[in-house]
């Protein structure tokens, strides 16, 4: 039986882990944290991700190894690529885990990203929020997850609290976009260089966390941009597995945020509402198997539980559910599961949405985005 070594133990190891069962594929994930989730469905190696004893024993474990996060020393991926093969590219992770780089990229291959500029000290911030503007977002350069080390600045005066609140000499300051709404796109390929391209989704953020999303989510035009940006970072990076972007829409226009070399939150409703799950897909991308179908067989609104679970005695009463608990423990700010509603027909959003909003009250629930 084939073993896929995972980096990383999190939700996203466990999703795959589950994924891989049926597919006659074992896990085996790497994480310091005792209580990383994945244990729940697959054995984890408990140790630090550069800790080259355990990277060697995970290696010689495993016949492919992949990431369920983008921050993985550099030098862990060097130290295992003449183990076992790694995929996606150490290209894709050492690009999508700066958002420099990111951002660099994109300038180079002409996708629309926000004005940015580099930032290593408190005159360079001043500077720079002379060229992109105010309001900008000022943003660590790595380790940044769901608005974690993030500060907006309102004005220019506002600079020297932004700089005491980061504490960091790796930044990059962003204008801030007056988007519409967020969306994300999430595509796979193959080792031969099959692409597949998941449905636009359409993601609500509070507080630089994703709450809810909606998928597929409609909008032709906007499809085929986001299609078009993200074949071109497969074809760069020479990609193998799940790659998610995520984008702002501005009018008729996508401007690509960030991307994330791996399966991705706002991808799990396709365990539900596709016939090959972001999950699977990866999982098949990598141990070199032909892709499945990544066409949404139903409409769906994905709710993540962040901090704790809502009233779930009342939930689960409800039709087309599904439930996910991650067994984590409950803590403020921790994605620890997630609901997805998988209906038939796109009129039944709406009503959804409605009834959804009395379980959710910390989330604005917009039903009227579906009507
Ligand atoms: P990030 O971690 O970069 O995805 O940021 C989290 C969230 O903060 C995004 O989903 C947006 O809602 C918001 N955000 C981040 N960057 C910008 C920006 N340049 N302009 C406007 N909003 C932003």
């Amino acid at each position: 039986m084939m073993r896929v070594g995972i980096l990383g133990g999190g939700q996203l190891a466990q999703l795959l882990a589950l994924s891989a069962k049926p597919l006659g594929l074992q896990t085996l994930c790497l994480d310091l944290a005792l209580d990383a989730c994945a244990r729940n469905q697959t054995e984890v190696i408990h140790a630090p991700l550069d800790d080259t004893h355990a990277l060697t024993q995970l290696a010689e474990r495993s016949d492919i190894l992949t990431v369920e996060t983008e921050n993985i020393p550099l030098a862990t991926l060097d130290f295992l690529s003449p183990l076992k093969p790694i995929y996606p590219s150490r290209l894709a992770i050492a690009t999508a885990q700066d958002r420099l780089l990111e951002k660099q990229l994109c300038q180079e291959l002409h996708i629309p990203t926000p004005r940015f500029c580099n930032v290593s000290h408190f005159d360079e911030l001043k500077h720079a929020l002379t060229i992109v503007g105010t309001p900008a977002i000022v943003k660590t350069r790595r380790f940044g997850y769901d608005g974690k080390g993030q500060v907006v600045i309102k004005h220019a005066h506002d600079a020297t609290q932004a700089w005491a609140a980061l504490n960091n000499d790796s930044l990059i300051v962003e204008q801030m976009v007056p988007f519409d709404y967020e969306v994300s796109m999430l595509a796979v390929q193959d080792r031969h260089g099959h692409q597949q391209f998941y449905p636009l989704v359409r993601n609500y953020h509070e507080a630089g966390i994703l709450r809810y999303s909606i998928a597929p989510w409609n909008a032709p035009r906007l499809f085929e941009q986001a299609k078009t940006i993200v074949k071109k970072l497969l074809t760069h990076f020479s990609y193998v597995g799940v790659l998610a972007v995520e984008f702002f829409v501005v009018g008729q226009e996508v401007i690509v945020n960030e991307m994330a070399p791996r399966v991705h939150n706002s991808g799990h409703w396709s365990i539900e509402g596709t016939t090959a799950s972001q999950f699977e897909n990866h999982l098949r991308a990598i141990t070199g198997q032909p892709l499945g179908s990544t066409a949404a067989t139903t409409y769906n609104v994905m709710f993540n539980h962040i901090g704790e679970h809502p009233n779930l005695s009342k939930i689960l009463h409800l039709p087309n559910i599904y439930y996910h608990d991650y067994g984590k423990k409950p803590r403020p700010g921790r994605k620890i599961g997630h609901v997805t509603f998988s209906v038939s027909d796109r009129t039944m959003l709406h009503p959804t949405l409605e009834k959804l909003q009395g379980f959710y009250p910390e989330y604005t629930v917009r039903p009227a985005d579906v009507v």
